[in-house]
């Protein structure tokens, strides 16, 4: 504007002394200065549209990083959502600056940008290994209980973000369930023992004493003969009852479509002697027959032992089987009028080798597996166990299985 100005006066300049002659040298000067200006202003101009130019092609480029570094932000934070590890950036004074969604859920914090570590995880043990990485600048790793919202155990890993400013990386991975399950196989392992240990001493104990004997009287003789026999079978009990759950555990359930009424209804037949031994009605009621995909052999040992315990433990009144069928799944009661089980007990008897009364057990020949086998079959057919149970009232166990293809089956078959 301004050089177009300029030579805009120039010209006006030229056009008034141009009427006077005499000044026409200067004419001649104001016309070559206006030819400056207009070059000028020209060049000017074309400088101005060639910044113009790069400015927006800069920031069109610009926009473009800044959409791949939106797009890259958002696919590492979908990446630390996706894992199972809760992920946490603190700054070093162990303030959460950010924190992945496994973190917040672990946590139960819905925001924890800007609190410390401490008071969203209130884990001391935690605080302090960000600070040892703080202080050490080295990677720091420890197995942590965990108090808050609930008991956990993790693997918690700190480590300084390389060529930052100081911040920490905080990793922790839960591993409740494999520390439970190490506990219970532990348990288990030490159970197994104990139960085979009881057995054995008595069988040694009793030869031992037939050995020394030097003449033992035919009383002693049979009886302590007849102890060892009696703990010989409960090893076996025991042998099978083990060999039965880790079948169940190790090999996947093979189906084919079988009738569940007609497997309880020849349960319930097979205990007839021994309920009509106690002076017990035993009875069976429901569908008449209920096909479903299941594991037929499996399913009998889930039938045998829910009755068996319930006639074992009943000592007045009746046992019955109650059978409904719907389209998708099969539902059996096993309900007693028995001893029941006290409410503390209840969570636990479903765990292997628990029970209510040792001696009781064992006087019935109880190895306190067979309600885990239960639990454990039908819970790999992809069904339900539940009990309710009342002290010197009775027991109802409730068993309920999908029917599985079974059903479409029998539906072609109409
Ligand atoms: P067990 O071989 O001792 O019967 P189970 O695993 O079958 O072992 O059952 C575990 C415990 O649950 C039993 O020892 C018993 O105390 C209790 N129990 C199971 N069924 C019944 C029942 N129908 N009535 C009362 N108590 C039962």
């Amino acid at each position: 504007v301004l050089t177009f100005g300029g030579a805009l006066i120039c010209l006006v300049l030229l056009g008034l002394r141009a009427i006077d002659p005499l000044l026409l040298r200067e004419s001649v000067a104001m016309l070559i200065l206006a030819t400056i200006f207009v070059m000028a202003g020209i060049r000017a101009t074309a400088l101005v549209l060639e910044e113009q130019e790069t400015l927006s092609r800069t920031q069109a480029h610009a926009k473009i990083l800044e959409r791949q570094v939106e797009q890259q932000q958002a696919a590492v934070d979908a990446l630390a959502d996706g894992l199972d590890i809760a992920i946490f950036l603190c700054d070093a004074r162990a303030v959460v600056q950010y924190a992945n969604s496994t973190a917040r859920r672990m946590f139960k914090f819905s925001d924890p940008t800007g609190r410390p570590v401490l008071a969203v995880t209130l884990a001391y043990d935690l605080e302090r290994l960000v600070l040892q990485t703080v202080q050490t600048g080295l990677p720091q790793t420890a197995e942590l209980p965990f108090a808050y919202p609930e008991e956990r155990v993790g693997i918690a890993k700190a480590w300084l973000e390389p060529e930052g400013d100081g911040r920490i990386f905080l990793a922790i991975h839960e591993i409740t369930d494999l520390r439970r399950l190490e506990r219970v196989r532990q348990d288990f392992v030490a159970n197994v023992s104990h139960e085979l240990r009881t057995p054995l001493t008595v069988i040694r104990a009793m030869a031992e004493t037939l050995k020394d004997e030097e003449r033992p009287d035919e009383e002693m003789h049979d009886r302590y003969l007849g102890k060892i026999v009696d703990e010989v079978d409960r090893l076996s009990l025991i042998a099978n009852d083990l060999l039965i759950l880790s079948a169940a555990e190790s090999n996947p359930v093979r189906k084919q479509a079988c009738d569940v009424a007609d497997m309880f209804r020849g349960v319930v037949d097979q205990l007839q002697p021994a309920a009509q031994e106690k002076g017990l009605q035993l009875l069976f009621q429901g569908a008449d027959s209920c096909i479903a995909e299941a594991n037929p052999a499996q399913l009998s040992q889930v039938a045998w032992n829910l009755v068996d315990n319930a006639v074992k433990y009943t000592f007045e009144g009746g046992v019955r089987v109650i059978l409904e069928c719907n389209d998708e799944a099969v539902q059996v009661q096993v309900q007693d009028t028995g001893i029941g089980i006290a409410s503390e007990h209840l969570p636990r008897i479903f765990e292997r080798f628990y029970r209510v009364d040792k001696a009781r057990s064992r006087a019935t020949g109880g190895t306190g597996l067979g309600l885990s086998i239960v639990k454990h079959i039908v819970e790999a057919h992809g069904g339900t166990v539940e009990v309710s149970s009342a002290l010197n009232e009775g027991s109802t166990f409730s068993v309920t299985l999908p029917r599985g293809r079974a059903r479409l089956l029998e539906l072609s078959e109409a």
